[in-house]
């Protein structure tokens, strides 16, 4: 199946940086997009886009519809901001037209509108990684950590993982 990468704000806001990714398709809402707000990030997802390492969607208006439906059952609607329907909706779409979406968010409520509705999502904390000891192998583009010693690249995004010596 053909992976693409699906950008939360959060994602970027935590440190997911879109240029170290140049193996996997990647996406944004324009909710999402419009929802960076900081200058350096927002130059940082702009340059992205303008060198087609990016793209920015807007997903259909009955997809967000049911996206709501799901999430007024699940009880997370009033936690999602329209950005975040928007990047759930948009991998419904992905999923539609034949791609194998992984949104990239560190959002509770994208996560668990998206376990419900069956897309796959990854955690990033590229922040909260700094901070940790123990641990090996990690991804230098969407932050992911791994104990396993025997993979070359990230799971989730491709990119060649990175060494970390053991304090
Ligand atoms: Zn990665």
């Amino acid at each position: 199946m053909k992976r693409v990468l699906i950008l939360d704000s959060s994602a970027i806001m935590n440190g997911y940086n879109p240029l170290l990714v140049t193996n996997c398709r990647q996406i944004i809402s324009v909710d999402a997009l419009n929802e960076i707000l900081k200058d350096d990030e927002k130059a940082l997802v702009e340059y992205a886009i303008e060198i087609d390492r990016l793209e920015k969607a807007t997903p259909k208006p009955e997809t967000i519809m049911k996206v709501e439906e799901v999430a007024r059952k699940t009880n997370d609607r009033k936690y999602l901001s329209n950005s975040d329907l928007s990047i759930l909706a948009l991998a419904l779409d992905l999923i539609e037209e034949g791609w194998n979406p992984v949104i990239l968010t560190d959002d509770f409520s994208i996560q668990n509108v998206a376990k419900v509705l069956g897309i796959e999502y990854a955690p990033i904390a590229t922040r909260g990684i700094r901070k940790v000891i123990n641990w090996k192998l990690y991804c230098p583009a969407c932050g992911r950590r791994y104990e396993d010693e025997d993979i070359s690249e990230c799971n989730v995004c491709g990119t060649k993982l990175k060494r970390k010596p053991r304090p």
